[in-house]
């Protein structure tokens, strides 16, 4: 299957100014050929690919500087503008803004690429025009290159093999356990083992820093260098947020995968439920500043990306997905199945009003997830003809799934 490898490059100076150089064209390409397609779109005429290329090819007589870029890589970039427009509609595909966009640009042909180790901890990869360039070998390539992609993420390049790892996904998960996962706001990732999974992406010491640095960005003035320098400390400050939520949703992702035949998740839709609350007055306290805070504990949480890491882990692992629908599963009660919003006590405790049965309310909606995942797997909904003999909630192996430190 094809996997993802990525290296922090150590480009020579000169490397990252033509990296730079090459970002710039390929900036410009995008933006001149969407705006090329909008003005096609607009007298209701549809731009390819194709035709783009050829025009890319005549304005190359027309602009020397556009010749520094490897061909190459200027047809990738109209290719994904071309797979971008015919995704999200020629409307919404973004400018690419030279002070938002982070550089990035791809090598699509694998045979021209060439993968060395050059030491214990340094890696060589020849690509086109850019020569050789040396990057840290953090971890082994194992596989063939059929493309790479080269980026810039603040202050350092990344390159991002795609190898042809030679691995296919199992027909079966080894084990035939199953487990519910519940995301929530206040605990990130609830399983229905009862294990808990949380963690604190930003130190507050960085929460401080941050509300200085914007303190400090609102006094300077626009265009500055001063400014410029702040805004890069506040980038850095995000990005080891971000950084660490990867880390933690990948890490999550993994024991979840490798543990369980199973996995049942809620089908949240993220993207509706972070949309913002119109027609009211922005105001504090009011229900779209309230909707923006709870949008921003949903993002800050990572639940989208946990669902995508857990797909991904899900191909090597031949563990089954499940997406249940997220309606009820906080007030419903796991032992006898009535629901009651009064069995909800608290944001952490679940009584239920009918029997009695007492649970932390995050594992008691993990275990419904898990009961409503068993039942559509069971109806082979989703094609999977495993059975899963498992009580909800319960483990067949009479083992206990070590709980993360
Ligand atoms: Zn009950």
């Amino acid at each position: 299957m094809l996997t993802g490898r990525k290296y922090r490059l150590a480009f020579t100076p000169e490397q990252a100014e033509f990296a730079d150089t090459i970002g710039t064209i390929c900036r410009s390409v995008w933006n001149t050929a969407l705006e090329q397609r909008r003005e096609y779109r607009r007298r209701g005429v549809w731009m390819n690919y194709v035709a783009q290329a050829g025009e890319l090819a005549d304005a190359k007589t027309e602009h020397e500087w556009l010749k520094a870029a490897p061909s190459h890589v200027l047809q990738q970039t109209l290719m994904d503008l071309d797979r971008a427009c015919r995704e999200h509609g020629t409307f919404k595909v973004r400018w690419r803004s030279g002070r938002r966009w982070n550089p990035s640009f791809r090598f699509p042909a694998g045979k021209q690429i060439t993968v060395e180790r050059l030491g214990r901890r340094w890696g060589g990869a020849k690509l086109p025009k850019l020569g050789w360039v040396r990057f840290r070998w953090s971890r082994a390539l194992g596989g063939q290159v059929r493309s790479a992609t080269v980026s810039r993420d603040g202050r350092h390049w990344y390159v991002s093999f795609l190898v042809e790892d030679g691995h296919t996904t199992p027909e079966q998960h080894a084990c035939t356990t199953a487990a519910g996962v519940d995301r929530g706001v206040t605990v990130a990732v609830a399983c229905s083992d009862g294990t808990m999974r949380d963690r604190q992406f930003s130190t507050p010491g960085e929460a401080r820093r941050y509300l200085v640095l914007q303190k400090k960005l609102a006094r300077q003035k626009k265009g500055s260098t001063n400014r410029k320098k702040t805004v890069a400390a506040l980038r850095q400050v995000k990005r080891r947020e971000r950084d660490r939520r990867q880390d933690f949703v990948s890490w999550t992702a993994n024991r979840l995968a490798t543990r369980h035949g199973m996995v049942a998740v809620e089908d949240l839709k993220t993207r509706n439920m972070t949309r913002s609350a119109k027609g009211t007055v922005e105001e504090p306290g009011s229900r779209v500043a309230q909707k923006a805070g709870l949008n921003r504990s949903i993002l800050g949480k990572g639940w989208h990306k946990l669902q995508l890491a857990l797909e991904n882990v899900a191909r090597c692992t031949g563990t089954t997905i499940v997406k249940v629908p997220a309606a009820y599963t906080s007030q419903r009660c796991s032992a006898c199945r009535t629901v009651d919003p009064e069995s909800r006590e608290s944001q952490a405790v679940f009584r239920c009003t009918t029997c009695g049965y007492e649970e932390n309310a995050d594992v008691n909606a993990a275990k419904n997830v898990l009961a409503d995942g068993l039942s559509v797997s069971a109806c082979g909904d989703l094609g999977a003809t495993r059975s899963m003999k498992q009580e909800p909630g319960g483990n067949p192996r009479g083992t206990t799934t070590p709980t993360a430190a």
